[in-house]
C-alpha cells in the first residue's frame, strides 16, 4: 500500500477517525495564550485547557498531525539536530487524545494495533517500556498499563520495560499537566545485520542511540505539575498519545534515517542543484550541513507562516539563530557565499504545504523575512568567520582548551553570531567557550533590545489574513474540519 508521506499521515488520521476521534487541525507552532511555552512543543499544548478542566470541546476524542519545535525549555533537541538523523527542530506529532473518554487499554490496544497490523511493522523489532514508579513524587510503578501490554497484545512479554521518571513521565514544562507514560521503541539493527545481534537490545532502549528509536509516547495524563513542584489530580483522566511522523514514516518506508523520506529528499535535491554537491547520508561535515540546513528552513518557514518575526529576543531570537545557524553551515561547509535558503522555501510549501495550507498561502512572505535576514547576517558572517579562526588558531597555539569568553561574545557583539553557534563552532574544533567570561561579557554589554519582552514579535491574526495568498491552491485542508469551542474562555 501507498507509503508516502501523504498517505501515511492519512492512515494516521483514518485510523483514528474510524474509532470516534474528531480530526482537528495542528495549532499553530507557538501557543496562543501560555505564558510558559515559546513554542509548541507537543500535541496536547492545544487541549491543556481541557486536560486542566479550565476549557471544554463538544468531542471527547480526538487525532491530528501537530506541527513541533524543539529549541527551547523543557524539550530542547538543537544539538541533537543534523547529528543524529531523527531529532529535528521542527516535526510533526501525530497525536490522539481522550478527554475522560477512555484510557489506557484503548489507547494500548490501538497503538498495537495500528502500527503491527495496519502497518504491519515486525513485531519482535517493537520494544515497551512502561513507568517504573517514582520515591519523590510518591508514585508507584504502573503495573496496570505494564498487564495490559502483557494481556492484550502478542508483544513478547520480554520487551517490556519500566523505566524511571526521566523517561516515563510526561512533562509539558516545569508546570502543568503531566502523567506517567508508555512508549513504543524499535529496534532497527546493526545497518546491514540481524536486529537481534550486536548490542543488548535492553539495554539500548532509552540510550539515545540510532538503533533503537522511540516512536511513539502514550501519556496518561492524571497530574497537574504546580509551581511549588507539587502534583494535584486532574479533574478527568485523559490520554494524550504523541508519535514521530518523520520517524514512524522512515521505518514505513525502510529507511534508516529521517532524512531519507520522501520529507526531506526534495529539499535535499534543491539544495543539490544550487551546491553541486550531493547529499551521501554520513556523519561528515557536509552531510551534517544538509540535515541541518533542511530541517532549519523547515522549522522557521512553518514559524513565519504562523506569523513569527525574526528579532533579537525570546521567540523571534530563536528563529533569527536558526537561519544564522544554517546560514554558517551553508557558508562553511558548502561553501555557499550568497543567500540561498529563501530558495528551498518554494520546496518546503511543496512537501509541506498540503498539510499544512498556510505555509503554501504565504510563501513570498516567508520567502522575504528569510532573505533579509540571510542578507544581513551575510554582511559579517564571513569576517566573523575569520575572526573566529584567528581566535581558535590562538587558543589552538596556547594548548588551553577555552576560547576567552570576552572575545568570543565579540563574535556576537560585533558579527552577530549567537552564542549557540560559537560554542557549536568551538566544539567543532575540541575546543570551549569560557561560559562565565561570556556572561559577564554580555551582562556588560547592555542590550538596548531586550526591553522588547519575550513574548512580543507576532503578526496578528488580522496582519497574517491581510497577507496576500500566492497560490490559488490555498485550501483547506481535510483536517481542516475540526471545530474548536470553549478557547481561552
Ligand atoms: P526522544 O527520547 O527521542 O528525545 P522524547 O521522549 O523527548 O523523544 P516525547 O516528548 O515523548 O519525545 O514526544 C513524543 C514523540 O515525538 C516521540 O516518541 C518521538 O517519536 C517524537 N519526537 C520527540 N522529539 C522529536 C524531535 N526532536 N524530532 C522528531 N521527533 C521527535
Ligand atoms: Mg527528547
Ligand atoms: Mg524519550
Ligand atoms: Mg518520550
Amino acid at each position: 500500500s501507498d507509503r508516502s508521506a501523504a498517505a501515511v499521515r492519512r492512515q494516521f488520521l483514518e485510523y483514528f477517525e474510524e474509532r470516534g476521534h474528531r480530526v482537528v487541525p495542528s495549532s499553530p507552532v507557538f501557543p496562543q495564550d501560555d505564558p510558559t511555552l515559546l513554542f509548541t512543543n507537543a500535541g496536547m499544548n492545544q487541549f491543556k485547557d481541557v486536560f486542566l478542566g479550565t476549557g471544554t470541546r463538544d468531542y471527547t476524542r480526538a487525532a491530528d498531525t501537530q506541527k513541533c519545535i524543539r529549541v527551547s525549555g523543557k524539550h530542547n533537541d538543537l544539538e541533537e539536530v543534523g547529528v543524529d538523523t531523527y531529532h529535528h527542530t521542527f516535526f510533526e506529532m501525530l497525536g490522539n487524545w481522550s478527554f475522560g473518554d477512555y484510557f489506557k487499554r484503548d489507547a494500548i490496544v490501538w497503538a498495537w494495533e495500528l502500527l503491527t497490523e495496519k502497518w504491519g511493522l515486525p513485531k519482535d523489532r517493537l520494544w515497551v517500556t512502561v513507568f517504573g514508579g517514582d520515591e519523590a513524587d510518591g508514585l508507584p510503578a504502573d503495573e496496570e498499563a505494564e498487564e495490559l501490554w502483557k494481556t492484550l497484545t502478542d508483544i513478547d512479554h520480554s520487551h517490556v520495560l519500566r523505566f524511571g521518571k526521566g523517561d516515563n513521565f510526561w512533562e509539558m514544562g516545569d508546570t502543568g499537566p503531566c502523567g506517567p507514560c508508555s512508549e513504543i521503541h524499535i529496534d532497527r539493527g546493526e545497518p546491514g545485520s540481524d536486529p537481534m545481534v550486536g548490542a543488548d537490545p535492553v539495554a539500548g532502549v532509552n540510550a539515545g542511540n540510532e538503533r533503537f528509536i522511540e516512536l511513539w509516547n502514550l501519556v496518561f495524563m492524571q497530574f497537574n505539575r504546580m509551581d511549588d513542584g507539587s502534583l494535584k489530580p486532574l479533574p478527568a483522566k485523559s490520554v494524550d498519545t504523541g508519535m514521530g511522523f518523520e520517524r514512524v514514516l522512515s521505518v514505513l518506508q525502510g529507511k534508516l534515517s529521517n532524512y531519507d523520506t520522501d520529507l526531506f529528499t526534495p529539499i535535499f535535491e534543491r539544495l543539490t542543484a544550487i551546491v553541486g554537491h550531493r547529499y551521501g547520508g554520513s556523519a561528515g561535515e557536509k552531510d551534517i550541513a544538509f540535515r541541518v540546513i533542511a530541517d532549519h528552513v523547515r522549522a522557521v518557514s512553518c514559524a513565519f507562516a504562523d506569523g513569527a518575526l525574526p528579532s533579537n529576543v525570546g521567540r523571534g531570537y530563536v528563529l533569527r539563530r536558526l537561519i544564522r545557524r544554517a546560514a554558517r553551515f551553508g557558508r562553511q561547509a558548502l561553501g555557499i557565499e550568497q543567500p540561498f535558503l529563501t530558495d528551498l522555501v518554494p520546496t518546503v510549501s511543496k512537501v509541506l504545504g498540503q498539510a499544512f495550507p498556510e505555509v503554501s498561502a504565504r510563501i513570498e512572505h516567508i520567502q522575504l523575512l528569510v532573505r533579509s535576514e540571510e542578507e544581513a547576517f551575510g554582511a559579517t558572517l564571513g569576517r566573523g568567520l575569520v575572526r573566529f579562526e584567528e581566535l581558535a588558531g590562538k587558543v589552538g597555539a596556547s594548548g588551553k582548551g577555552s576560547i576567552a569568553g570576552k572575545e568570543a561574545f565579540e563574535l556576537y557583539a560585533t558579527y552577530g553570531f549567537p552564542r549557540d553557534l560559537v560554542d557549536l563552532m568551538a566544539r567543532e574544533r575540541g575546543l570551549s567557550v569560557d561560559q562565565a567570561e561570556w556572561d559577564a561579557a554580555e551582562s556588560a554589554h547592555q542590550d538596548a533590545s531586550r526591553s522588547e519582552g519575550k513574548f512580543t514579535q507576532l503578526l496578528s491574526a488580522e496582519q497574517l489574513d491581510g497577507l496576500p495568498a500566492t497560490e490559488s491552491t490555498y485550501h483547506q485542508s481535510r483536517a481542516g474540519s475540526g471545530h474548536r469551542s470553549g478557547d481561552g474562555s
